[in-house]
């Protein structure tokens, strides 16, 4: 089985809203945790259409989480673009 970046996101007091995470089941997995000289405007564009936006921004800067989530790229828990 293949693991995707929603497999990866953290439960929370409902984890069925986590369902409808956009980027569940994504082939490109790898493209919501860019190099630093690498876009993530694929990874941005469909946090975009995503119901979770808020909530998983809120968690990765609760949780200083590195990479692309919310449509921003977070390193450490601080919005860096
Ligand atoms: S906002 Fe982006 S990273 Fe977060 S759950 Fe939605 S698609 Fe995934």
């Amino acid at each position: 089985m293949t693991l995707t970046l929603a497999d990866l996101l953290p439960l929370s007091d409902n984890p069925a809203d986590w369902d409808t995470a956009a980027c569940r089941g994504d082939e490109h997995p790898d493209r919501w945790f860019p190099d630093p000289s690498e876009s993530f405007e694929y990874a941005a564009g469909v946090c975009g259409r995503c119901p979770m936006m808020s909530e998983c921004a809120a968690f990765a800067a609760e949780t200083a989480q590195s990479g692309v989530w919310g449509g921003h790229e977070y390193r450490r828990g601080k919005a860096i673009r």
